[in-house]
């Protein structure tokens, strides 16, 4: 308890300067509660005002936090907090949806277990969610949501009422996902209530792109993107567009160009994200697309631990706090329900129950406080790249309450540092005159020191990628 105080009284001291842009009075509440937490004696009443001013900031994880930490009764705000938690869905909720289960084009890392087993890379033919069902979907979910987020892993845009959908959602604020590969009614969007277009790129060029992305084909993404910039341009109004690129061995070299691309197509932000094979994918795929630049902070990921299929992770790049659950459930095509879109626990069918009933059930409550706790105890939550950005980053920097990941077994483990390009890989980048990702290598200090980098490298030295090309 103690610790937990001292941290916190410390934390809050350096970690909330009161510059915060529009935040402030908030913070300096915060601040001056800092004090009251240095008592030797246990300060319920300074915690109960610290759930309070928690909440209040958005900062739900750590509101709970203290006030699992007051005794139950004693204070209504502290008891109010925990009952919001356990109890009721937090009004203005990130609600993800899977409209549709389809997918027009393949991936080699496929989400799921299953997928991965069975060699398909892509799903066809699989759900639709009908018009009707989605209606009633809506009715149960649309007095707690704040944010809907139309995505995948099926591709949204094949849908076929996907407009129809939107109108329906009308006045609330759209996210769409989307691979890009089906042609966009862009002056649609710009007139519709979508606040945010993420396009799923990961390169700059159709030989990277479609090394990820089976069967796709760049120009259609980078189409689509220059319409919905162009009708933004042209009505005044429209969604942001951002760039979404999952960094993994084949395009990190290849940073800058997708940086460029952002311009190139009149798209207003890239999002860059370490992509992390799991164990499930075998060692093959894991050799083949981890990424390399340990250095650049790409590879989140310490060991891959195939006998238990486990990750070990950087410990200092993670954080093992998570507070997603509270804020951003997912319903997927057939209704099952997840606590967060990035976790295969099911907690619920929406077909079946309100939201209320899936949220407050045991089982859901649960799950949520021991990913709130520490989600490392979690096979899907381990180098969950979602949670890097809530806040549990608060506590990042301190010891409190924080577990080393397991040590990976005995059995058939790997270990990133050693995984380093080869000579066959070299020869194979050689081979495509692919000098800029011996470059990256080179400076990442990924290449195996036994590697020989041969003379035909001066040969293709000079070559110089033209993501430009693609783009007309
Ligand atoms: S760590 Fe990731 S998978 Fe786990 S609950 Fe948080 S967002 Fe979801």
């Amino acid at each position: 308890m103690d610790i937990y105080r001292n941290n916190l009284a410390k934390i809050i001291e350096n970690n909330f300067p009161p510059s915060v842009p529009g935040e402030i009075n908030i913070f300096k509440n915060i601040i001056s509660v800092a004090p009251m937490l240095k008592y030797e004696d246990f300060q319920e009443k300074a915690l109960n005002q610290l759930a309070r001013l928690f909440l209040n900031a958005g900062y739900f994880g750590e509101a709970y936090k203290a006030a699992r930490l007051v005794p139950p009764g004693k204070y209504v705000e502290a008891s109010s907090c925990v009952n919001l938690f356990e109890n009721f869905p937090c009004r203005g909720l990130t609600v993800n949806l899977e409209i549709d289960a389809n997918n027009n084009i393949g991936c080699p890392l496929p989400l799921s277990v299953k997928t991965a087993e069975s060699g398909n890379i892509s799903t066809q033919n699989v759900e639709t969610m009908p018009l009707a069902d989605f209606k009633g979907i809506w009715t149960k979910i649309k007095d707690y949501t704040s944010l809907l987020v139309l995505a995948g892993p099926g591709e949204t845009f094949l849908h076929p009422k996907v407009y129809e959908i939107i109108d329906y959602v009308t006045p609330t604020p759209i996210l769409i996902e989307t691979n890009g590969n089906v042609q966009i009614d862009a002056e649609r969007i710009v007139h519709s209530c979508v606040k945010e277009l993420i396009f799923n790129v990961d390169a700059a060029d159709q030989r990277v792109y479609e090394k990820f992305h089976i069967g796709g084909d760049f120009k259609k993404v980078a189409d689509n993107v220059k319409a919905v910039s162009a009708a933004k341009k042209a009505f005044g109004k429209g969604p942001a567009l951002t760039l979404k690129h999952f960094l993994f061995k084949h395009n990190e070299p290849y940073l800058e160009e997708m940086k460029l691309l952002t311009n190139q197509l009149g798209a207003d932000m890239a999002q860059f994200i370490g992509g992390i094979p799991r164990p499930f994918h075998g060692e093959n795929l894991i050799r083949e697309f981890m990424p390399c630049g340990l250095g650049a902070g790409n590879c989140r990921v310490a060991s891959v631990d195939f006998a238990n299929q486990s990750l070990g992770l950087n410990d200092d790049l993670d954080s093992p706090y998570c507070s997603v659950p509270y804020l951003n459930p997912r319903i997927k095509v057939n209704g099952d329900v997840t606590v967060c879109p990035s976790s295969a626990r099911v907690v619920g069918n929406i077909y079946d129950n309100s939201l209320l009933e899936i949220w407050s059930s045991e089982k859901s409550v649960e799950l949520k406080k021991e990913i709130l706790s520490n989600r490392y105890q979690h096979s899907d939550c381990r180098a969950c790249a979602r949670a890097q950005n809530n806040f549990g980053r608060l506590f990042e920097g301190t010891v409190m309450e924080r577990e080393k990941p397991p040590t990976p077994s005995e059995g058939h483990t790997l270990w990133l540092s050693t995984l380093k390009i080869d000579q066959e890989y070299i020869d194979y980048l050689v081979s495509q005159g692919l000098s800029k990702d011996i470059e990256y290598f080179k400076k990442t200090n990924a290449i195996h020191p036994d590697a020989v980098i041969p003379e035909a490298f001066q040969a293709i030295q000079n070559a110089t990628v033209n993501p430009a090309a693609y783009l007309n």
